[in-house]
């Protein structure tokens, strides 16, 4: 098994797999497989990388043109250390209701 650096996140604990980056001469996380499985906190809060696309919802900490990711929304909370963070907007919040009736789906499909 390769390295991991374990983060718990408002109640989420993420293992990112790390890698030897020779360019930079030094590890770099690797975040391919929560890009494709995405997370959220125990309260339903998704769990984004800083660099991602700022959605509809965002609202910009600043007027700056260059302000296009996460990383500048005010709803965004970084976690030290890594290129993750949460998003507190309640819009995009995963809410018990919704995994409710996301849970009822599963069931029916199956
Ligand atoms: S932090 Fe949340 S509200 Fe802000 S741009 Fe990202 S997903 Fe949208």
């Amino acid at each position: 098994m390769g390295k991991i650096r374990r983060y718990t996140i408002e109640g989420t604990i993420l293992e990112i797999p790390i890698y030897w980056e020779e360019r930079s001469q030094r590890y770099l996380e690797d975040y391919s497989s929560l890009l494709e499985h995405p997370v959220h906190t125990k309260d339903g809060y998704p769990i984004f990388l800083t660099i991602e696309d700022a959605c509809p919802d965002a609202e910009m900490q600043d007027d700056d043109p260059s302000s296009i990711d996460c990383g500048s929304c005010r709803y965004y909370r970084q976690t030290p250390g890594t290129l993750l963070g949460v998003c507190r907007n309640e819009k995009r919040r995963w809410d018990a209701d919704i995994r409710k009736s996301d849970e009822r789906k599963e069931e029916i499909i199956e």
